[in-house]
């Protein structure tokens, strides 16, 4: 980990960068692999589960059996479990249905929106390294509520060409219509481009690692919008004198645990804290099955000391984390002050692991910075919005002449004459 006190604002815009990979590197391999795919279809997806996943799959599409044959190899804890998160992120996600309202701008003239559901959409389950069966409601939940006609889902396969029944019955408990075998950037082509078995749809959700972040911004040259740019998590923890190094290690190293290009930082106003923070940190490292990920993402992670909590927010905002942590007494105080951020989780008991899992709160959010200009899933995330209006004779009475008076100085002289002709 790399342990910084009092940084020189010079520095800071050295401390926000994340450790990917080379752009010039992934690009060429996106291309190739979408390339791949549109040439050759399910071959391709099945030579590159082989490659990149040691797997040997004769079929794409996961069968009716192998679906309904989940439910009986997880257990009734684990499925109630689910039921709880579900009925939690069906309620917070329910609530963002807008209501329609009809706004009359000058008398005679109403304006409005109203939502219609993206029709087919694909969405990405994380498999490499941990089976993400909660990224299923995450994003299927929203997709539900919305309407979503078609809702397939990509996911890899293990090494013995399954996919973790987990995956399987929160698919169906969700209301999937399709999953299919395959990951990587690889799923992402497929579903932008189409194959035998796979159909193309109209928006890719999901988070994954660095090379389906960069399928999926590529997938935007084929008319497929994407939910955003959601990679390798990241966590972002503000403590004062009040928190408790045990519950901060624990939630960085929650972050941490997810892969090794994962990135975790701690910001303190406290030197006991932060140094009993760090010593926490090594200390419940050595006790996580998957701390060989945790460490290397440490390896590139960042403790850093501040003199006041104004600079900590102000670095954070530049950072623009995935996940904040306000670890402070006095919270309320600085959620204005919050300006780049995916999720916020307030006080010493909202772990990380509450939005991750069950509290409601979507997990799908932006990383790498993207939180400066993107927002989380949520219900909008599948719908587009319709504008609509209607004019009424005495509303175009009201707003012809404003409308004549633009369209004759832009020189559009039919756009004029579209209202000049009802108003003669
Ligand atoms: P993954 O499913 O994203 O990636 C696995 C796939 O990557 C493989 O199937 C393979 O096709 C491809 N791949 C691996 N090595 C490759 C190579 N050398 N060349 C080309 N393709 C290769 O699973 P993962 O790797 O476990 O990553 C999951 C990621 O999702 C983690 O980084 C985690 O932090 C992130 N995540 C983010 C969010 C969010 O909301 N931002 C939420 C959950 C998880």
């Amino acid at each position: 980990m790399k342990i910084n006190k009092y940084p020189q604002k010079e520095i800071w815009s050295e401390l926000v960068k994340r450790p990917v990979l080379k752009r010039e590197q992934l690009t060429e391999l996106i291309a190739d692999i979408f390339d791949e795919v549109e040439k050759n279809g399910d071959q391709a997806l099945i030579a590159f589960n082989k490659k990149f996943d040691q797997a040997t799959v004769e079929n794409i599409q996961v069968s009716e059996e192998e679906i309904e044959s989940s439910e009986n190899l997880i257990s009734e804890e684990l499925k109630l479990a689910i039921q709880k998160a579900k009925e939690n992120i069906t309620k917070f996600h329910a609530s963002q249905i807008p209501e329609i309202k009809k706004i009359e701008t000058i008398q005679g003239v109403i304006c409005w929106r109203e939502n219609r559901t993206i029709e087919k959409v694909g969405i990405y389950i994380p498999g490499g390294t941990a089976p993400l069966f909660s990224t299923v409601l995450m994003l299927a939940i929203p997709a539900q509520l919305a309407g979503c006609k078609e809702i397939i889902l990509c996911t890899p396969p293990d090494k013995n060409g399954n996919i973790n029944p987990a995956i399987l019955y929160t698919a169906k408990f969700c209301g999937v219509t399709k999953v299919f075998k395959t990951g990587g950037a690889q799923a992402i082509a497929a579903m932008a481009l189409g194959t035998e078995s796979i159909p193309n749809v109209y928006k890719i959700f999901g988070p994954g690692n660095q090379y389906v972040v960069a399928a999926k911004e590529f997938a935007q040259n084929y008319n497929v919008a994407i939910d955003m740019p959601a990679g390798p998590s990241e966590v972002l923890v503000i403590a004062d004198e009040q928190a408790i190094p045990e519950y901060c290690a624990a939630d960085l190293l929650s972050q941490a645990e997810h892969g090794s290009d994962s990135q975790v930082i701690f910001l303190s106003t406290d030197e006991k804290i932060f140094n009993e923070t760090i010593e926490e940190t090594e200390k419940q490292l050595k006790e996580l099955p998957r701390n060989e990920f945790a460490k290397e993402a440490l390896k590139t992670s960042h403790f850093i000391l501040f003199n006041s909590l104004d600079n900590a927010l102000e670095f954070s905002n530049l950072y623009a984390p995935e996940h904040l942590i306000l670890a402070l007494d006095d919270y309320e105080k600085y959620i204005p002050k919050i300006q780049n951020a995916g999720s916020v989780f307030l006080g010493n008991y909202s772990c990380e692991s509450a939005g991750d899992y069950a509290s409601g709160t979507n997990h799908t959010l932006p990383t790498n910075g993207f939180a400066k200009n993107y927002s989380g899933v949520s219900l909008d995330s599948f719908v587009k919005k319709i504008t609509f209006q209607n004019l009424s004779k005495e509303g175009l009475q009201n707003l012809g002449k404003t409308i004549e008076i633009m369209a004759e100085a832009e020189g559009l002289l039919a756009h004029k004459n579209a209202v000049s002709i009802r108003l003669k």
